[in-house]
């Protein structure tokens, strides 16, 4: 596998080049303890099932975020088998669909998680269970033999299951090769340049593409570090920043910069006089937001403390990354996610004919893909890959966007399922009006959907979430402070003011399940 041969020349070039920081451990872990380690797993899992090879295997498992999660997936990889990587901070009960879907030939338990494992196996009767022995070696090892790995295993073997964020619905099993995956990664290496001196903190869920394929695969197809923490937190991200020069790349989804220009506002910004986050910050050469539109006033918010211009990207669990702003500062354009990635085509198609629109035209259309990046197929769901492919083997993502003729820039309006709304003869993208309305001081969080309604087909609805949560803010107020900003028949007509919106483990608002809470009669 490319991954392998990559990190044994890593390993090769510099015995101590360091693959992974846990911090949580608290120990680093070079490429060659890290091969090494892959290689005595390996034997492990196969003997554990009996087998010489895992093929087509779906080895289920639930490991925290550090070097155990890197070594157990490699592991599976080494053997020949699919990876299931759970979701660390999923209740049992999704825990449980996602094995009952998977249909594993294992499912593997870090002792971090001891507390969940009885309510899994009571429930999973048929699926053996075993417990991951946690890696603790660490310190220099140069004297550790490089193993060999059969390199020969071919492109096209299935190697991940990832499971879509269940936005719009269950979430679904995409089967991704390693022909794939390796496609994914080494596109985003060349568009963002990743080399073995970048140095990247990891916070981000490890059962995404998000993070496993742009956070560690590409940054280990190079030889970077990556320093993976647990989880995401404001504070010990601001603080590490604080130590100038050490890290280089840091990615993320639009909820994480928010909560982390928040902590600044709350308890940085008053007690510096000189803004030391910003000097600490400015090391970073490449700073990543995706996985949901990135509110313009964030950026903004993030530019001023940090001096950090955020690059947006486009990407699907079925896709990987599809489309992305530059590396140059001047190809990070405010409300766009840039160009089609080196390889991967991207075209726009009209919702109701399914005729291409044209590169002169500025009308939205539909996202269709195609490229060595797009998964295989849905998991165990036959008619749904079908339906999701055009006879000419472009994958349907569902998403509405729109292309500037000037310079070919994409401009991502949302789902056509849910944030396309038609309103007297209009269309309004949720996406636009919720950027909008972000942009005022006294919001903190929004959502904008569509209700029926017989007059107008959809009215415009805003669900928000105050800045202060003893304020008050009238529908009145909200449209005169937009009136400036945007249409009239984009502003929103109905207000609904809430104490938090829910959001799923990619930060995500699920707004079918948005409407049915608040308006279940529309
Ligand atoms: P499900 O498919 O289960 O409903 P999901 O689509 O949210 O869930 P993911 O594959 O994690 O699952 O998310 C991909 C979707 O995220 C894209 O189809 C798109 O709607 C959205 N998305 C990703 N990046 C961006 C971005 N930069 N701007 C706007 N939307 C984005
Ligand atoms: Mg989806």
């Amino acid at each position: 596998l490319p991954l392998f041969v990559a990190a044994r020349s890593h390993a090769k070039n510099d015995d101590a080049k360091v693959a992974v920081i846990d911090r949580t451990k608290g120990q680093s872990f070079t490429y060659r303890q890290l091969l090494s380690d892959v290689s005595a797993k390996k034997k492990w899992l196969l003997e554990h099932l009996s087998l010489t090879d895992l093929d087509q295997r779906r080895i289920a498992f639930l490991v925290p975020n550090g070097y155990d999660y890197v070594v157990m997936q490699w592991a599976v990889w080494a053997a020949g088998g699919i990876c299931v990587p759970l979701c660390t901070t999923h209740p049992v009960k999704e825990l449980l669909y996602t094995i009952g879907d998977s249909q594993p030939s294992l499912v593997v338990i870090h002792p971090a998680f001891a507390k969940v494992e009885p309510a899994l196996r009571e429930k999973v009767v048929d699926v053996p269970f075993v417990d991951f022995i946690p890696i603790l070696r660490s310190g220099s090892a140069s004297s550790i033999s490089l193993p060999p790995f059969h390199d020969s295993l071919p492109l096209d073997r299935r190697a991940l299951m990832i499971y879509t964020s269940g936005t719009t619905s269950n979430p679904k099993g995409c089967v991704t090769t390693h022909k794939n995956i390796t496609f994914q990664a080494d596109c985003l290496v060349n568009a963002w340049k990743y080399t073995s001196s970048d140095h990247l903190i990891h916070v981000l869920p490890l059962h995404h593409v998000h993070g496993i394929i742009n956070g560690l695969t590409a940054s280990f197809l190079s030889g970077a570090t990556v320093e993976m923490y647990p989880k995401f937190d404001p504070k010990t991200i601001w603080e590490r920043w604080q130590d100038k020069g050490s890290s280089t790349m840091f990615m993320a989804v639009p909820t994480i910069y928010s909560r982390l220009v928040d902590y600044f506002d709350a308890h940085i910004r008053s007690t510096e006089a000189e803004v030391p986050s910003k000097e600490g910050a400015k090391a970073l050469r490449l700073v990543v937001s995706g996985s949901a539109a990135l509110p313009t006033p964030i950026k903004a918010k993030f530019a001023e403390i940090t001096g950090q211009v955020l690059l947006e990207r486009y990407g699907m669990t079925e896709i990987g990354m599809g489309i992305s702003c530059g590396l140059d500062i001047s190809q990070r354009l405010d409300g766009s996610v840039g160009w089609p990635l080196p390889g991967v085509q991207v075209r726009l198609t009209d919702k109701g004919t399914g005729k291409i629109i044209e590169e002169d035209s500025e009308e939205d259309g539909m996202v269709e893909i195609k490229g060595d990046n797009v998964f295989l197929e849905y998991w165990n769901k036959p008619e749904a890959t079908t339906k999701e492919f055009t006879s000419d083997g472009w994958f349907k993502t569902g998403d509405v966007a729109k292309r500037s003729k000037d310079d070919g820039a994409y401009y991502i309006q949302g789902r056509a399922s849910v944030d396309l709304i038609k309103t007297g003869g209009y269309k309004v993208s949720a996406l636009e009006v919720e950027r909008r309305i972000l942009g005022l001081e006294i919001i903190q969080e929004v959502a904008v959907v569509g209700i029926a309604d017989e007059e107008w087909g959809q009215r415009v609805a805003a669900v928000v979430k105050l800045r202060d949560c003893t304020a008050t803010l009238e529908l009145g107020a909200l449209r005169t402070k937009l009136k400036e900003e945007m249409a009239p028949y984009k502003i929103p007509t109905i207000l609904k003011i809430v104490d938090g919106i829910e959001r799923n483990a990619m930060g995500k608002v699920n707004k079918k399940d948005l409407l049915k809470k608040y308006w279940p009669d529309a």
